[in-house]
Parts: structure tokens; C-alpha cells; sequence
């Protein structure tokens, strides 16, 4: 089992992430505050872990690729879809500060409330979690700087390609149920520009624009 530090060092020293915020963010947060009980010898695993319902808190190192390809900054406002045990929520909370405003949305009420304790445990008032099919994305909030979708989706659902500011930066998994590759995309000029940032594996997206 590698501990924290060591993660850290492999992340810093294969120059997998960069942004220095991110690993500021990993270290703050206390990955064993959002892992099953029975599992928190396993919390600096570099593999995904149950919560419950059939879901995952995805490996550390997907989560810092997928924040750091955000590119958060002070202030931004951000849509997460799929808060599962609200441990994304919190590293993105952490990055964006008090300006910042983080709406997470999950279609599983037992998740919700589960998210909704951990955030509440770490004090963290800029982050919202919200009970809500996030394929649709949340127009109430909306526009958003950055948006994040942590399961794996079809396509990029259009309801989040609206929902996103011009210049903003949407992170999603899409393909199959069976493997998906990281898709970075750029809003310009009302499309979305992709980067591909290589290949991963989420539990499939649910709701209107899911599977
Ligand atoms: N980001 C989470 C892990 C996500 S696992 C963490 O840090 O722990 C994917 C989550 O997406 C699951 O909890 C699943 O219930 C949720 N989900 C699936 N479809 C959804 C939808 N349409 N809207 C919101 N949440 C959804």
C-alpha cells in the first residue's frame, strides 16, 4: 500500500500532475474520511473503493488528472455530476476557495446524504451537494466555469454543454459501459474543443441523458 506521501512523490516526480494547487488539495483533504470504515487501511490505495449502492470513490491518481485538467482557479463556479461519496467535491472546493462556488448533484438519494455528511465534516461552505439527475445539469446555477461528470457517459450530455460559460472547460469519461477514454473539452465559440487524455474506467451515468 503507498502512503500519501508516497502518491505524491510518484505524481510530482513522473510529472503526471503539475499543478501544484492539486497537490496542495490531495494533501489538505483526508481521503479516509470518505472510504467505508472497513476500508480505510486501503484509503491511499491507487484503486477505486465501494461506498455503497453499487458505486466507487475513484482511484486517487483518476481524481488529480481529471482536477488538474479542470485548470481551477480562485473563485470559479463548478458543476460536479455523480458526488458518490463527495470526495472529488471536496478536493475542487479546497482549489476554489470562499469566492468559489461548487454545486455536486447525485441521483442516488443514500449517496446524496452520504456526501452531504462527509462535505459537512470538513466545514466546506462554498460546496453544495445537490439530489438531482446531473445529466441534465443544473440550470438553476447555471452558467458554470468548469464542469465535471464522474461516470461514464455515452457523450457529452448538450443540456452541459449549454450550462457551460464560453472559454470554460468540461472533464468527462465517454464511451461504452466497458471503457471510456478522458475527454478535456474547451467551449469555443459555442463548441466544444476536445482533448483526449487517455483511457479510464467509471460506472456508467444514469438519467435522461445516461445509459
Ligand atoms: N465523484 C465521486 C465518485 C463518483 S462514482 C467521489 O468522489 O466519490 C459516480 C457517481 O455518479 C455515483 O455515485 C452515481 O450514483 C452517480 N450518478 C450516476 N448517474 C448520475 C446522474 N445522472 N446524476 C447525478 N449523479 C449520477
Amino acid at each position: 500500500m503507498p502512503s500519501k506521501e508516497q502518491l505524491m512523490e510518484h505524481w510530482v516526480s513522473s510529472g503526471i500532475i503539475k499543478d501544484k494547487k492539486v497537490i496542495e488539495a490531495f494533501k489538505k483533504v483526508p481521503r479516509e474520511l470518505f472510504v467505508a470504515e472497513e476500508r480505510k487501511e486501503e484509503a491511499y490505495g491507487d484503486y477505486p473503493l465501494p461506498i455503497g449502492e453499487g458505486q466507487t470513490i475513484s482511484q486517487p491518481t483518476t481524481v488529480m488528472i481529471m482536477t488538474q485538467a479542470l485548470e481551477l482557479k480562485k473563485g470559479d463556479k463548478v458543476l460536479e455530476v455523480g458526488s458518490g461519496s463527495g470526495y472529488q467535491a471536496a478536493i475542487i472546493a479546497d482549489i476554489i476557495g470562499n469566492k468559489g462556488k461548487l454545486i455536486s448533484t447525485e441521483i442516488v438519494n443514500n449517496l446524496a446524504e452520504l456526501a452531504k455528511e462527509n462535505i459537512k465534516k470538513l466545514k466546506l461552505k462554498n460546496a453544495e451537494i445537490i439530489k438531482h439527475d446531473g445529466s441534465k445539469g443544473y440550470a438553476k446555477e447555471a452558467p458554470y466555469d468548469k464542469i465535471i461528470i464522474t461516470a461514464a457517459c455515452p457523450k457529452i450530455p448538450n443540456p452541459l454543454i449549454k450550462q457551460l460559460k464560453e472559454g470554460g472547460v468540461i472533464v468527462a469519461p465517454v464511451g461504452n459501459m466497458n471503457e471510456q477514454v478522458m475527454i478535456k473539452g474547451k467551449k469555443i465559440d459555442g463548441k466544444i474543443i476536445e482533448e483526449n487524455l487517455g483511457e479510464f474506467m467509471f460506472v456508467p451515468l444514469k438519467g435522461k441523458h445516461g445509459y
